[in-house]
């Protein structure tokens, strides 16, 4: 084993020298506490967004990817809409909408149960290179009780990997491991991958209490030799700025602006995420329409900063 490693807001990868899989462990404290502390979400909702940021930061990690990972749940049931992104260097965000139905249900409820008819919702996973390159996307079906199913589901059969992932979360932190066979693995190795799956097997308690990584990995995995590597440190960022802001407001329109303008004499924007506003007096907010040189593409979450 490699050197011990405290549980911190970070994302540790492993590899098992002998058998063809590899794994990642997240644990979130302070991010999880930053970004659930942005809204007064229900209970059930605060434990689902855990879930789906610790699940994202491990995604973003498994897939390598230069960009940013966004991960989108859209629902007409209690919750409406839950939005993750998390960037390459492990910077996360993310907001939700619910109905006051959700309120009521109890912390734990099933993902169902949040999402309502399961006709009608969906998870969306993209990657936006962030470089004006095409966005891929892969949509899922909500037909999961949990985050970590509907995770481990799509892995499985869109990326086409055998994946195995448990998470757990409480009112201010959440931790998950992620294990995935290596693209190299063949028949030979399924004995293995069902072993090494099946040693994930835990209750959130022993996961949210265990001291380390190492003690964590010496505990589920004692007959397997591992090499992790350093930790990656993960955090609360938000990529909103003046700029994006005021493309958002150039997409809403003159018209528009013009009203809010009448009703309000300035246009205040809030960010989702981070809670950041943006205020514009009436000359500044029209001289966003003035002719000026340039496209004035707004990037995908520009569109996302709402009227306040
Ligand atoms: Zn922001």
């Amino acid at each position: 084993m490699a050197t011990p490693t405290r549980f911190a807001d970070n994302v540790t990868r492993f590899m098992f020298e002998r058998a063809a899989i590899r794994g990642a462990l997240v644990s979130l404290d302070d991010t999880c506490r930053e970004i659930l502390g942005q809204h007064p979400y229900p209970p059930a909702l605060r434990r689902v967004l855990a879930e789906l940021l610790a699940a994202s930061a491990l995604l973003a990690s498994a897939l390598s990817f230069k960009g940013t990972l966004i991960v989108q749940l859209q629902a007409a049931g209690p919750v409406s809409l839950l939005v993750v992104e998390c960037t390459a260097d492990l910077g996360l965000r993310a907001t939700a909408q619910w109905r006051d139905t959700a309120e009521a249900l109890p912390d734990g409820a099933p993902l169902q149960v949040l999402a309502g008819d399961p006709a009608t919702s969906r998870l969306a996973i993209m990657l936006d290179p962030k470089d004006g390159g095409p966005i891929y996307q892969g949509i899922v079906a909500l037909e999961a009780a949990s985050i970590a199913t509907l995770i481990e589901h799509y892995l499985t059969t869109s990326e086409q990997v055998d994946s195995r992932l448990v998470l757990a979360a409480d009112a201010t932190r959440v931790r998950g491991v992620l294990l995935q066979r290596m693209p190299s693995a063949g028949p030979a190795d399924d004995l293995a991958w069902r072993q090494v799956a099946s040693r994930l097997d835990m209750g959130d308690a022993e996961l949210l209490g265990a001291t380390g990584v190492a003690t964590l990995l010496a505990a589920r995995f004692p007959d397997h030799d591992l090499r992790v590597v350093a930790p990656r440190a993960a955090r609360f960022h938000c990529a909103c700025s003046a700029e994006r802001v005021s493309n958002a407001l150039r997409m809403l329109g003159r018209a528009e602006v013009e009203s809010i303008l009448a009703e309000q004499g300035m246009v205040g924007v809030t960010c989702e995420f981070c809670s950041h506003r943006y205020s514009f007096v009436a000359a500044d907010a029209l001289a966003l329409f003035a002719p000026r040189g340039g496209g004035a593409d707004a990037p995908p979450d520009a569109a996302r900063a709402s009227r306040q």
